[in-house]
């Protein structure tokens, strides 16, 4: 060995000590000449090495790396990508080198170069790469990134499948901008993506516009922005975005569902109430419901409500005149007992004061399970049945009272009758006599008749087969006409009948046999229902278009509470027992009937019992005649009828 050589030798080894990379130096049997500090922390050397062989620091190199050592040794370079460095209850370490044969100063192979490199770190960094690669391609939602200038530089394969994107390429070369519509990218790009640029994230509900079809897919877009790690300056933008095209149909279509449910609930002419809970603290309805409840829509209507406040809390219900508690009603009850409950009638008593008949039904609703979460109720305002119920019992009853009261009218005229037949068939003596019993049948004759006429008007005016003969009348001559049908009784009560007429004539248009029918009953009523000797009024006046008639009495007078029944068909004010007046509870509903028929009205007054009656009539008056002489009423009376 010359100097040279050994020199050039050294050189090799101080330049491989100093070497800024992994690079060791071995003999022919691999022992250790020279290895850089690189060399040396890479392979974890911390023992004095020179002279020691490669294989005695690292027993565990496969025979593989040993097998390529000697093909260097004989001359090649060989080189091994990814060896794996076995270490002890360590990660493995993953080295590429290469070995090369060193030519020493005889010109034979003096041992290897080995030249190393770590690539644990790399490797790692790949493999983690790798499995978020896999991760966004198995992914079934958008997965996308692009750079600052909305260039995207990645989007997975489900990305590209949802959008009809053919390669990356192809997507590479499509600006983000380009997956969106055009009436969505001004707000997208002037307002979203600079909040996700403030905020490092943001999410909107946008649609992606299908490349190849242009149809729209609805996508929960969630961008995040990138930001460099080493100046953390955002460098583009990520994407998870999920394709929500079903949700938002299913969702729209549950909306469209629920407001079809709705209208028909709200066109439903019936109370529809339900309740999501099973303590039924909260219920809402249709809008029938909140009309019948006196409720606004956005009430809540359930007596049950933990909030005293609640406008169901203010409502009160009653079955059979006892109020109910609000577990005892159906709905409640038809989710605390899980089955149906079926209609029930209730009062119900609004905050308002006004009250009210329901028939109320309720049910369970039940989920997939068939577990009871709620309930629902029907509710139908029967108000109307009932008053026609009460109607129906009231008139049947009035029916019997009066066949029963019309019995007991006929016979009395009856009875007299029959005495006087009875006595003439046998034969009366005197002459007088004869006129006397006669004259009395013929009275009660006409009573009779009377009765019978009226039952019959009734009937005619009920089924509409009266017909009015209307003509223009003079007033003062009806009321005239009336005044002579009840001239007897009012003479033989010993009344006084006071009359004040109208200063002007008046005039109708009437049917004047109708219309003396009319004041001839509330005239025959004044003197009937007042104890003999009292006092009976008549007055007649012009009141704007009308011609206003009072027929006032002091007599027994009406209850208050009785004034508007009194019309109305075979209704009677019962009297103490002997001083029931005769009569069928005709007069005044014909009278009522027959003043509406002239277009009409008749009103009862009275301040209670014993403080007379006020009946008044009012009829339009009949357009003027041309050339009418607008004389008093009082003047075409006989002064000897004004007063009695
Ligand atoms: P009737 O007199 O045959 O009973 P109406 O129909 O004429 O039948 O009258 C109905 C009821 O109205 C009477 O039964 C009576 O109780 C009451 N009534 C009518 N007129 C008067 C009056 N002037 N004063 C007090 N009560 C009256």
């Amino acid at each position: 060995m010359n100097n040279d050589n050994s020199s050039a030798q050294e050189q090799l080894r101080a330049t491989i000590n100093h070497a800024p990379v992994a690079v060791a130096m071995f003999d022919r049997q691999m022992r250790y000449m020279a290895a850089s500090a690189r060399w040396l922390s890479d392979y974890e050397i911390a023992v004095p090495f020179h002279g020691r062989a490669q294989y005695e620091l690292f027993p565990q190199l496969t025979e593989q790396a040993k097998a390529l050592h000697r093909r260097a040794l004989s001359g090649e370079t060989v080189s091994q990508i990814d060896d794996c460095l076995e270490r002890n209850r360590r990660a493995a370490k993953w080295m590429d080198w290469t070995a090369q044969p060193w030519i020493g100063s005889d010109g034979a192979i003096g041992g290897v170069l080995i030249w190393s490199e770590d690539t644990t770190a790399r490797r790692r960094v790949k493999r983690d790469r790798d499995l978020f690669m896999s991760l966004a391609q198995s992914s079934l939602d958008f997965i996308g990134m692009c750079d600052a200038s909305f260039k995207p530089f990645f989007v997975n394969a489900a990305g590209m499948r949802m959008v009809g994107l053919d390669s990356l390429e192809e997507a590479m070369r499509t600006p983000v901008e380009a997956f969106f519509f055009p009436e969505d990218r001004d707000c997208l790009m002037t307002q979203f993506f600079p909040r996700v640029l403030r905020e490092g994230h943001g999410e909107i509900e946008i649609r992606f516009r299908h490349f190849r079809t242009g149809e729209a897919l609805w996508m929960n877009y969630a961008v995040y922005s990138l930001a460099e790690v080493a100046s953390a300056k955002t460098s583009g933008y990520a994407t998870v975005s999920r394709n929500i095209t079903r949700q938002r149909q299913a969702r729209q279509q549950l909306v469209e569902a629920q407001r079809r449910l709705q209208a028909i609930m709200d066109a439903a002419p019936v109370g529809l109430s339900y309740s999501e809970d099973r303590s039924c603290e909260r219920v809402t309805g249709n809008a029938a419901l909140f009309a019948q409840f006196e409720a606004d829509r956005n009430d809540n209507v359930s007596a049950s409500a933990t909030d005293a406040q609640a406008v169901g809390r203010q409502m009160r219900f009653f079955r059979q005149g006892r109020e109910l508690a609000d577990r005892e009603l159906p709905l409640q009850r038809a989710v605390a007992e899980q089955r149906e409950i079926g209609p029930m009638e209730l009062e119900v008593a609004l905050p308002s004061g006004r009250r009210w008949w329901a028939e109320a039904s309720g049910a369970p609703i039940r989920d997939e399970r068939g577990e009871v979460v709620g309930g629902v109720a029907v509710t139908v305002d029967v108000t109307e049945r009932r008053r026609a119920q009460d109607a129906l019992r009231d008139a049947d009853r009035r029916k019997n009272e009066f066949l029963a009261m019309l019995a007991h009218e006929l016979r009395n005229p009856l009875a007299p009758i029959c005495y006087g037949a009875h006595t003439l068939s046998k034969g009366v003596k005197n002459p007088q006599d004869t006129q006397r019993l006669v004259a009395m049948m013929e009275r009660q004759l006409a009573h009779l008749v009377r009765l019978v006429d009226e039952l019959l008007d009734v009937a005619r005016i009920s089924s509409g087969r009266i017909e009015l003969k209307k003509q223009r009348l003079a007033l003062a001559d009806v009321i005239g006409q009336a005044i002579e049908t009840i001239e007897n009784r009012i003479q033989s009560a010993g009344h006084a009948l006071i009359l004040a007429p109208s200063r002007e004539q008046l005039f109708v248009d009437g049917d004047c046999v109708r219309l003396v029918q009319v004041f001839g009953n509330l005239l025959a009523n004044a003197a009937k229902y007042t104890d003999p000797g009292g006092r009976v009024e008549l007055l007649w006046a012009r009141e704007g278009n009308s011609a206003v008639v009072t027929v006032r009495d002091n007599g027994i007078g009406v209850e208050p509470s009785m004034l508007a029944s009194i019309f109305d068909l075979f209704t009677r004010v019962k009297e103490d027992i002997g001083k029931q007046r005769e009569g069928i509870g005709v007069g005044l509903a014909l009278a009522k009937r027959l003043v509406e028929l002239h277009g009409g009205q008749v009103e009862a007054r009275s301040a209670g019992l014993g403080q007379g009656a006020e009946f008044i009539v009012r009829l339009p008056l009949a357009a003027p005649a041309s050339g009418q002489d607008p004389a008093p009423d009082g003047a075409a009376m006989e002064a000897g009828a004004l007063r009695r």
